[in-house]
């Protein structure tokens, strides 16, 4: 089954050698130019694309400030409509849940749903501990899994592989799988598609339990949403007797109304699609059509503790449309495998340390995963301030402070290793505080500026070396404003 991402390096090391490999940096360049262009032209086409975007922000925070009492109503709604909901407060009570719902049934295998959640708390691992095969039906998803590999995008897991590889795992694993690729498979899109839709075929025809995740949730009448492309999930969602759906808690919409500014905004910003191929909904069960036992499970695995930080909470906003990684030139460069969580990119930049903590090294990098150009923001479809929470969870890296962890209120220490940029921060608070000392330092700055050097020693040296440092000017601008009046006597 595909990887974990437990004990990968802290981001600069994992980034650096993805920058060194040549083919995933064409891969990834190419895939993410060609959707990015796409994306702006379909976003071009909606006259009012800021009043969507505006309206899709207001929903996600009007949910998220009343999520107790949506939360209420969904488990209302869905178990009226004959489904059974289950909380999870961590990944391990949701895999525990979901292994325990599969084992009433008596199966040993699952076919899924393409599903960020389930990637996020490990459940493909955790069930294949228990000798439970899931197996993953989006394309991509089939790519990375039957490659024994990681998820390195959103939208696009297997984004960092060519056609000629995805062709030689086709030849060499499926066969482990279920049915073989055929012989002679070549590397046109076609004939990979075929050789996926047949393997898969007799996986949904066996499997008897299908678990999936969904972009929405409508409170008030218990609906779970998918969008996707392919038509995969739906088959995942019809066809087995028992179904199981992992979600988020900050997955809800209220009404089926709030849906229409997402339908419009996600598929926009995630493939370029005026609307989805394939919307499905379902709501608990029906007697003699579709899954007739409907399992919800909700997960909080830190969502609730990232509700509790006022400018961090934006991030559960996320419709994981990946817009934001299409047009990250960090992304980009380093490969999605580099941010170690299965949210790469901007949005795992600021979600991941959020949702796990910024204990281990990797967790506490990824705030600094970013040349914080903005793009991210210009693109998000419900205008999540990436660069506003990254410099936030920066801070907190550095100086430490007061957060919540499962529900307490803890004290975090800063984080190793951030010394001189503590230091320096707080001189330059101490400086900006004391406006006489700083006029002096500035003073100083100033005439001495023939003698600085042109990179930092010590600590700096790194920092320095691939930026160019600004030239301090001959007078400082509070003694330009003064000598001169604000500028406007330009004879002085
Ligand atoms: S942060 Fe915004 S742009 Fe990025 S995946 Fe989430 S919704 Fe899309």
């Amino acid at each position: 089954m595909s990887g974990t991402f437990v004990g990968m390096p802290a981001f600069p090391k994992a980034a650096h050698e993805a920058v060194n490999n040549q083919t995933l940096r064409g891969n990834l360049r190419h895939a993410t130019h060609t959707i990015r262009g796409k994306r702006e032209k379909a976003v071009a086409e909606l006259a009012d694309w800021a009043e969507l975007r505006e309206a899709g922000k207001r929903i996600k925070d009007h949910t998220l400030r009343h999520l107790d009492r949506y939360l209420v109503q969904l488990e209302e709604s869905v178990t009226a409509a004959g489904g059974i909901v289950h909380w999870a407060a961590d990944a391990d009570e949701a895999n525990r849940i979901v292994i325990d719902l599969v084992r009433m049934t008596g199966e040993s295998e699952v076919v899924k749903v393409k599903s960020m959640a389930t990637q996020e708390i490990g459940l493909n691992e955790a069930l294949e501990a228990e000798g439970i095969a899931a197996y993953e039906t989006d394309l991509a998803e089939l790519i990375v899994q039957l490659g024994k590999d990681r998820p390195s995008h959103i939208l696009v897991p297997a984004i960092h592989r060519n056609r000629g590889e995805i062709r030689d795992i086709f030849a060499r694993e499926m066969s482990e799988w279920g049915r073989p690729a055929p012989e002679g498979l070549t590397d046109t899109p076609a004939e990979l598609a075929e050789a996926a839709r047949l393997h898969l075929r007799e996986k949904f025809l066996r499997a008897k339990v299908g678990v999936s995740g969904a972009n929405f949730m409508v409170a008030d009448t218990g609906t779970l949403v998918v969008v996707e492309s392919e038509g995969n999930g739906r088959m995942c969602l019809t066809l087995p007797e028992t179904l199981i759906s992992v979600v988020g808690i900050e997955k809800i919409v209220p009404t089926w109304r709030d849906l229409e500014v997402f339908l419009q905004t996600l598929p926009r910003s995630s493939t370029a699609e005026r609307m989805n191929p394939y919307t499905s909904t379902w709501t608990g069960t029906t007697d003699g059509d579709g899954p007739q036992t409907f399992h919800l499970v909700l997960i909080d695995n830190g969502r609730t503790d990232t509700l509790a930080d006022e400018v961090g909470r934006q991030a559960l906003r996320c419709i994981r449309c990946s817009a934001c990684l299409n047009v990250c030139p960090v992304y980009e460069r380093a490969g999605g495998h580099a941010y170690g969580s299965v949210y790469p990119g901007p949005i795992g930049a600021i979600l991941s340390p959020q949702l796990r903590g910024i204990a281990s090294e990797i967790d506490a990098s990824l705030p600094y995963a970013s040349s914080l150009c903005g793009a991210c923001y210009e693109v998000c479809p419900v205008a999540i301030d990436i660069p506003e929470v990254l410099v936030h969870l920066r801070e907190r890296v550095v100086e430490g402070g007061p957060v919540t962890r499962e529900g307490n209120k803890v004290v975090l220490k800063p984080a190793k290793g951030h010394a001189a940029e503590r230091a320096a921060m707080r001189a330059a608070r101490w400086a900006f505080s004391h406006p006489g000392a700083l006029r002096t330092g500035q003073r100083l700055a100033s005439r001495t500026r023939r003698f600085h050097p042109r990179t930092l020693p010590g600590p700096g040296k790194a920092w320095s070396a691939t930026r160019d440092l600004p030239p301090v000017p001959a007078e400082p601008f509070r003694d330009w404003w003064q000598r001169t009046d604000g500028g406007k006597d330009t004879t002085k």
